[in-house]
């Protein structure tokens, strides 16, 4: 099963929680046990798992990112957006969550972030589901 979702990034740089429509898409397809694989189709947006519960961990990452990887170069990319490409490779372009019992595997603090290092655009990330053998 290959899913789509569609979102709307708020700002230049922004971590969205993605979480619920993740989740969502699994329930909908009404999967119970088995593996989501998340993936953006873009080269300067990224995907990662990490806390949810306190809005200052994705600013603190934000603005670290920002530290190792300045706006101004030197770069060679003409487009003007290195610093967006290579916080996107640093964040990588795919996750794996195990589903079990119809939920997505998270810890307690653990939320699914779509990275944005050069919007505000709307991004598309692909969700593929695979059941574990043996689910009807
Ligand atoms: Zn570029």
């Amino acid at each position: 099963m290959l899913e789509t979702i569609q979102v709307n990034t708020p700002d230049h740089t922004a971590m969205v929680d993605v979480t619920g429509l993740v989740a969502r898409k699994v329930q909908e397809t009404g999967i119970r046990n088995g593996l989501c694989i998340i993936y953006v189709q873009h080269t300067t947006a990224g995907l990662t798992i990490n806390e949810g519960a306190d809005p200052a961990v994705s600013d603190d990452i934000l603005n670290a990112l920002n530290r190792m990887v300045p706006i101004q170069g030197p770069y060679r990319h003409m487009e003007g957006n290195s610093a967006a490409h290579i916080k996107a490779a640093l964040m990588g372009t795919s996750l794996q969550v195990i589903i079990e019992n119809g939920r997505l595997l998270l810890g307690t603090w653990q939320h699914v972030f779509l990275c944005e290092f050069d919007g505000p655009r709307t991004r598309t990330i692909r969700i593929k589901l695979i059941k574990d053998q043996g689910e009807s």
